[in-house]
């Protein structure tokens, strides 16, 4: 990056805070995308840490000006690539933008900066009796912004729905400097295009996303999680459907291969309870009262036995629930280093069993296997193309594809979470007509005519 640029940062954001050193930025340089999937860094980019929205308002202006790229870094646990700056960038790091600006217990609306964690918004409500952010979206370091940026889904969102349902306001930077305040802490607001919502999974390519204003929920009390054993995965998935229409409410239903459970609990030190059966699920309930939470545990036990449930074990103590959702959410680091592909597509809930089971039967024509992850309820599934012998397999793109296919059978999507980041700028174009790819190359130009936010993410412009 030119003297002149390194200078000009400084100026704005303190000597201490513009990072140019490889070593000291390298850790900016990659996501969690796997490794084989990851583009490359530009290592002549910079990094930045802006305290305060007049610093980045400032930046931004100066990068606009100059033709300087910004790529807009949260927790750095994407799954995608799009916080890697391909391109020489300014990395505008939001990690000292963490207050927590304000617990507003009248409203039930949180408002924080954008680079307070998850993590640590979990630990501030802690202080606030009765009061939770029950959406988890998986890595509890990711930044709220993080997660707006990329409309995070996750475990969670069987009760409450995904992150957009939860943001009421942001503030955000515009590429020219301009800061805008959308919505606010309204629970109904018709005035106008709502841009709110088009900012919202924009992976840093419309505008800087500075603070956030967040729903909260009332806590209830009373939670337990099952953990079951199927067969089969058309058992499992079949019976989690008929949860649903039972009028059960769980907050989170997850299925993973047993093998995976296993092998994570292995990973972490820890136990995996059930051991019969290859396709398990653990439900997460969480009610008002006692006898609300074992009413659920009983409907639960009778659908789990129709469809011929090997065992189901019940963790009531906050011990032993962490343990199984541990297990559940560390399996992808188990996974990481042999994975060739990964996919995050989703299709219609009910659909599942059978979108699944042809899933497995194309992956066997292939002679190979698929590791099958997924938050069952929602209908979104984390599978993957294995490496063998440790390389990328010369049928990867072709089976992608055909897995691609077999998804918008069901009038499925290819990222039900993820994103599209830089790794399916590609893969889009199989999903969407061109008349709408040119709508959002449209939507691009009209917030960043200059183009100098995270290029080659989500469009390519
Ligand atoms: C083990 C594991 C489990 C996961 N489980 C889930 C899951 O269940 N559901 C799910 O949805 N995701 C999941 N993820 C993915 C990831 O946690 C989310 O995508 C997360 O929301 C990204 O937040 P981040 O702060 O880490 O963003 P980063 O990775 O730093 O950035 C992601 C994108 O957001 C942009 N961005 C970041 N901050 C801002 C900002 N302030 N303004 C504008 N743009 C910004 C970046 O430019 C980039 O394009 C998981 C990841 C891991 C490693």
């Amino acid at each position: 990056m030119d003297k002149k640029t390194v200078d000009y940062l400084k100026d704005i954001v303190g000597e201490n805070y513009v990072i140019t050193e490889l070593e000291q930025k390298f850790s900016y340089f990659y996501d969690e995308t796997n490794y084989t999937g990851r583009p490359k860094a530009n290592t002549d980019s910079i990094v930045v840490k802006p305290m305060h929205t007049i610093e980045i308002s400032r930046i931004m202006k100066y990068a606009n000006e100059n033709n300087k790229i910004i790529v807009v870094r949260g927790g750095g646990t994407g799954l995608c690539g799009a916080a890697i700056p391909t391109k020489e960038s300014i990395i505008i790091s939001m990690e000292r933008m963490n207050k927590v600006m304000e617990i507003d217990d009248k409203n039930m609306m949180a408002v924080l900066e954008s680079g307070v964690t998850l993590a640590r918004l979990l630990e501030e409500l802690e202080k606030y009796n009765g009061i939770c952010f029950p959406v988890h979206p998986g890595d509890e370091s990711a930044h709220i912004g993080g997660m707006v940026a990329t409309n995070a889904g996750g475990a969670r969102a069987v009760r409450h729905g995904i992150i957009r349902n939860q943001i009421k306001g942001l503030e955000v930077v515009l590429p020219g400097g301009e800061v805008l305040n959308l919505g606010g802490k309204l629970l109904k607001d018709n005035s106008g295009y709502n841009i709110m919502n088009l900012i919202i999974g924009s992976e840093g390519t419309l505008a800087i996303i500075t603070k956030v204003i967040l729903r909260l929920y009332p806590e209830e009390h009373y939670s337990g999680t099952i953990a079951a054993s199927f067969d089969n995965i058309n058992d499992a998935s079949s019976a989690v459907i008929e949860i649903l229409k039972s009028g059960v409410s769980p907050l989170a239903v997850e299925y993973q291969d047993k093998h995976l459970y296993i092998k994570t609990a292995e990973y972490l030190g820890l136990h995996w309870p059930l051991d019969k059966g290859n396709a398990d699920v653990i439900i997460i309930l969480s009610e008002k009262s006692e006898e609300a939470l074992y009413g659920d545990c009983e409907v639960i036990d009778s659908i789990c036995d129709k469809y011929n449930a090997n065992k189901a074990v019940f963790a009531s103590t906050k011990q032993e629930q962490a343990d199984l959702l541990t297990i559940r959410s560390a399996s992808y680091d188990v996974l990481k280093d042999n994975i060739a592909h990964s996919f995050d597509m989703a299709v219609p809930p009910g659909d599942m069993p059978e979108f699944l089971g042809e899933l497995c039967q194309l992956v066997d024509s292939y002679n190979t296997t698929t590791n099958i992850i997924a938050h069952i309820a929602d209908g979104n599934v984390h599978n993957d193309i294995v490496m063998i012998n440790g390389k990328v397999p010369e049928y990867a793109e072709e089976l992608k594809e055909k897995m691609y296919r077999l998804c918008f059978k069901y009038g499925g999507t290819i990222t039900g979470e993820h994103g599209i980041g830089k790794l399916r700028v590609k893969d889009l174009k199989l999903h969407k007509s061109s008349v709408e790819i040119e709508l959002m190359k449209r939507i691009k130009k009209v917030f960043d005519p200059e183009g100098i936010l995270n290029p080659g993410t989500v469009v390519e412009v």
